[in-house]
């Protein structure tokens, strides 16, 4: 019989390395972040970077989010094919390439939305959706910068001029502004976070003053990821947050903003081979793992993981100290935790979602290696 996990399956019958999804942690998280969230009377737009999966897009809409967020022109077209459509691209489509593609994306699908933080880019949008012969103006959000130094316009006069030269392109219309201040997610303190998140909602919301007071309508102020948006939801001029991890969670959001919600998703490896007392290899390196916000971590404690290279990671634990990890195997299995979730989950075709060790449910990274 051909390998072919099912429903119903245990997840020990799973090869590996395989994503694995602890169903009641996931709900958990969503659960969390609703009932935290939904009263403050914000729409929440999750970030579909996450995930990259049009069920569990759908699945936080039925929790009560209103649309998504995806980073990538390629994102949203796979989740149009899949039926989600109310999607914002939160990154700067540039380019004669993506400026062709989100055109025709466009003509399919009128509820998707863009952002654009130079008068370049609007106008080479513009052009192309009249040389389309497209009616409907792009609904169209300047990207603002309040402190990330990623994209966005800079506050204050920069923004207004830019905002004034889009509503002079008869195929782009401004409905609202992003202002993402993805440099404060993982601030450790509570307090900290929360204080200069404030700071940088007061940018965003100056901004936002002075475009209405310069005659252009602000519907949609959307910012905040997982380690913010508790704070953005507090602002009174915000509309909408995005957060994304928070329902996988990383070790690196774990360390930030402590254990508010679970780290729901881990890849399950299998020690391949031993080599010293305390020291084991297993089947997951830099194609199962990512590394760029540190080492993922063994769901057990006790070990140690340390890259070997694509394919390859140790586990070591110390010797002769009984309780701090136990001899590891060959054929033993691991569960790890990512360090970070979005890059992560980027290397891998499908979770496997279980409630105590049985799949009962099975999602295709639908958007894996949509990176244009
Ligand atoms: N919004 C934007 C524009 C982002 O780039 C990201 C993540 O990088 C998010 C929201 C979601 O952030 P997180 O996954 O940290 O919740
Ligand atoms: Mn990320």
């Amino acid at each position: 019989m051909p390998y072919s996990p099912k429903i119903g399956d245990a997840i020990a019958s799973l090869d590996t390395p395989s994503m694995i999804v602890d169903l009641d942690l996931m709900k958990s998280n969503l659960k969390k972040a609703m009932t935290q969230l939904l009263p403050t009377g914000k729409n929440i737009r999750p970030h579909l970077k996450t995930t990259k999966s049009a069920i569990l897009a759908h699945k936080m809409v039925q929790a009560g989010a209103k649309g998504g967020c995806v980073a990538k022109l390629s994102e949203a077209e796979v989740m149009c094919r899949l039926g989600f459509t109310d999607l914002l691209i939160t990154c700067e489509i540039v380019g004669a390439a993506k400026v062709q593609r989100l055109v025709e994306l466009y003509k399919k699908h009128k509820s998707i939305r863009i952002v654009v933080d130079s008068a370049e880019g609007a106008l080479a949008i513009d052009q192309a959706l009249a040389a389309a012969g497209v009616p409907e103006p792009m609904p169209t959000l300047i990207d603002l910068d309040v402190g990330l130094r990623r994209t966005g316009v800079q506050p204050g006069f920069p923004a207004l001029e830019l905002a004034r030269y889009v509503a002079t392109l008869n195929h782009l219309k401004i409905v609202g502004v992003q202002g993402y201040e993805g440099h404060l997610q993982h601030v450790h303190g509570y307090e900290d976070r929360k204080r200069q998140c404030l700071e940088s909602m007061w940018i965003l919301t100056q901004t936002v003053n002075s475009l209405e007071l310069h005659g252009h309508q602000i519907d949609v102020v959307t910012t905040g990821g997982t380690g913010t948006a508790e704070f953005c939801a507090t602002v009174r001029r915000v509309t909408e947050v995005q957060p994304g991890s928070f329902l996988f969670m990383d070790t690196d959001y774990r360390n930030a903003v402590g254990a508010k919600y679970a780290n729901s998703l881990t890849i399950l490896a299998t020690v391949i081979s031993k080599q010293g007392s305390n020291v084991v290899t297993i089947d997951a390196g830099l194609k199962s793992l990512t590394t760029d916000s540190g080492l993922a971590e063994c769901k057990t404690p006790g070990y140690t993981y340390g890259v070997l290279g694509d394919e390859h990671g140790t586990l070591t634990w110390e010797e002769g100290e009984a309780g701090k990890g136990k001899e590891l195997r060959i054929g033993d299995r691991v569960e790890m935790v990512p360090s970070h979730i979005d890059p992560t989950i980027n290397l891998h075709d499908v979770y496997y979602a279980h409630r105590n060790g049985v799949i009962e449910e099975i999602w295709p990274v639908d958007a894996r290696g949509c990176v244009q």
